[in-house]
C-alpha cells in the first residue's frame, strides 16, 4: 500500500523530467542493487586503466561507481558507470560530483557513444544516453536549487555549483561533427 503509493508519488513528481524508462516501483523496492563487478574490465579498458575522478593510474582494485548517486536515482543505465579508486569513490559517496567532472562525464558520453554503447549492449546493461543526460540536468537543477555544494575530490573541500552545469548538459545535446 504504502509502496504503491510512495512510487506513485515519485512517478508523478520525476515523470516531466524522467518519462517513463522503467517500472519505479520495480527499482524502488523490487529489485535489489545488482552486482557491478561485470562492468569493470570494460571501464577499466574505456578509461585507460586510470580513476575517473582523479586521472591517476589505478594499481590494484577498483570501484564501479554511480556518476549520479545511485541514492539520488537508483536505475543502473549504463552511461551513468564510472571507474574509480575505492578512495575516491568512497569520498565522492551520495555527493554530485563537481562540474569539471560533469563535463568530463558528458564528453566521454558524447564522443564515444558507439563504443559505450556496443559494450553496454555486450554486458545486457540498460542504456539511454539522453535518458542519462536529462537525469544529470535533473540532478544538478536540484542541488542548484538548494544550494547543495558538490564533490571535486579526496582531501579537497566541497564547492558550489557555477551554474556552468547547464552549459555543460546543453552541449552534449551537439551532434559530434
Ligand atoms: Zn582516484
Amino acid at each position: 500500500m504504502i509502496e504503491g503509493a510512495w512510487s506513485q508519488f515519485v512517478q508523478q513528481r520525476n515523470r516531466k523530467h524522467l518519462g517513463q524508462v522503467v517500472d519505479l516501483r520495480s527499482f524502488l523496492f523490487g529489485s535489489r542493487r545488482k552486482s557491478l563487478d561485470a562492468y569493470r574490465p570494460f571501464l577499466r579498458d574505456l578509461q585507460e586503466g586510470r580513476c575517473f575522478y582523479c586521472e591517476r593510474d589505478i594499481k590494484s582494485r577498483a570501484d564501479v561507481d554511480h556518476f549520479i548517486p545511485w541514492r539520488q536515482y537508483s536505475l543502473d543505465l549504463g552511461h551513468n558507470f564510472v571507474l574509480a579508486h575505492p578512495g575516491c569513490n568512497s569520498s565522492k559517496s551520495d555527493l554530485l560530483a563537481a562540474e569539471e567532472h560533469l563535463a568530463r562525464w558528458t564528453n566521454r558520453n558524447r564522443t564515444r557513444r558507439d563504443e559505450l554503447e556496443e559494450g553496454f549492449d555486450q554486458l545486457r546493461v540498460l542504456h539511454d544516453w539522453p535518458k542519462s543526460r536529462q537525469i544529470a540536468h535533473w540532478a544538478y537543477g536540484q542541488a542548484d536549487e538548494a544550494d547543495r555544494q558538490v564533490w571535486v575530490g579526496a582531501r579537497v573541500d566541497l564547492i558550489s555549483l557555477s551554474g556552468s552545469w547547464r552549459k555543460i548538459l546543453d552541449a552534449a545535446c551537439q551532434p559530434v561533427t
